[in-house]
């Protein structure tokens, strides 16, 4: 008998050690599907995230990234107040050509046989037309067309969301009730950074962005007003508030000496390289929304769709980041703890008084 990929070794310690509940591979031979699905926690209620469709340079990769993405889900859906754990699914993009409506398909089949333990939705690499595909084979999917029943596309949820979260970080930090005139510095403007820019812009804020993306740029510029910089100073703005809307990791160990700004609050998920960034933030006195508490606006609007979709309780539930952002300052602040692990504390706080599943 073949000895087991030793790329799998100590996976149960991992597995153990990040509080896994379950974790599925399926590989369909017919249409090439190689997939991972990650269900972190059910205590809530069924797992939810999205499904992330890239390539990876080898199977550890993904599951590596399926594990730590679905941890961050448990978080977000649980400091949003949602009826749901956290999840996440990646299919490995196949090398050459694939048939993509038939991957989706096998990949329906698979969360259908989970039995509604996790319900996915779009991530990067997947969009709304493939949440109908996977519609074909299963009801545990949400993100698709409007047209549909569906919530169609997030981003304009999350942009509604770190919008709020800006003002709920604008008044703890500057004492200001209103955006006009505050300075926001922003890192990418695709989805999620174009709709904050609109959001920042009809409340008076002035803005600065940078995309590696001129068309991306271009458009904000002739749209809203917004000032341009490279994309190796945005971080360096002088600027009253921050925000990382591109990759993870654009607080890091070379960027936080250089930001020139008393707020980080954005959308991109992962912002701090790492958690110690939290507490450094703290003692050079930035104030910082956790990535997982501001971004939770698409998660709450593809959450509402599980109930029936209805748009006005979507967007209800997304401004009420505010007051979940403000509690994290204030905890955070009393505390003298960083709002990284105030929000973490928070997160702990309420699984604890979750009842495990049957
Ligand atoms: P996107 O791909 O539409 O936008 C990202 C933008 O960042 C692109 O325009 C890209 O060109 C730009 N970019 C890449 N590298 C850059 C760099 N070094 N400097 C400046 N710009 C750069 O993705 P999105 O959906 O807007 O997501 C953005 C971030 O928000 C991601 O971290 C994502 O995980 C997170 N997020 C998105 C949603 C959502 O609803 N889409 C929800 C929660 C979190």
């Amino acid at each position: 008998m073949n000895q087991p990929d030793a790329s799998l070794r100590g996976v149960f310690a991992q597995l153990s050690a990040l509080g896994y509940g379950e974790v599925a591979f399926r590989h369909d031979q017919d249409s090439g599907l190689r997939a991972i699905v990650a269900i972190h926690d059910r205590r809530l209620g069924p797992a939810l995230g999205g499904t992330r469709f890239i390539a990876y340079p080898n199977e550890h990769a993904a599951l590596t990234d399926v594990l730590r993405l679905a941890r961050a889900m448990t978080a977000k859906a649980a400091l949003a107040g949602l009826a749901h754990g956290g999840g996440k699914a990646v299919i490995i993009r196949p090398a050459g050509d694939f048939d993509r409506p038939r991957l989706m398909r096998a990949f329906g089949r698979f969360v259908d046989e989970l039995g509604g333990r996790y319900i996915t939705t779009e991530d990067s690499g997947t969009t709304i037309a493939d949440m109908g595909v996977i519609r074909s084979q299963t009801r545990h999917v949400t993100g698709f067309e409007l047209a549909s029943g569906g919530s169609g596309d997030p981003s304009p949820f999350t942009g509604l969301g770190v919008r709020r979260g800006i003002e709920a970080t604008v008044k703890h930090a500057l004492g200001r009730d209103e955006l006009a005139g505050v300075r926001v510095a922003v890192q990418g403007v695709g989805n999620v950074g174009y709709y904050l820019c609109k959001e920042l812009h009809a409340l008076g804020a002035r803005l600065t962005v940078a995309d590696v993306r001129a068309e991306a740029c271009t458009r904000v510029a002739d749209e809203l007003g917004a000032s341009v910089v490279d994309v190796a100073d945005i971080h360096r703005s002088e600027c009253d508030v921050y925000a990382p809307c591109a990759l993870g990791g654009a607080i890091n160990d070379a960027t936080i000496g250089e930001l020139r700004c008393r707020i980080v609050a954005g959308g991109a998920n992962n912002q701090l390289d790492h958690d110690a960034l939290g507490e450094q933030l703290r003692t050079r006195g930035v104030l910082y929304a956790p990535d997982y508490a501001i971004n939770a606006g698409g998660l709450i609007n593809v959450a509402q769709e599980v109930a029936g979709y209805d748009a006005q309780k979507s967007r209800a539930n997304t401004l009420r980041i505010y007051d979940t952002i403000l509690e994290i300052c204030q905890r955070a602040d009393s505390s003298h703890t960083p709002t990284n692990r105030v929000a973490d504390a928070m997160v702990a706080e309420i699984l604890g008084k979750a009842k495990v599943p049957a």
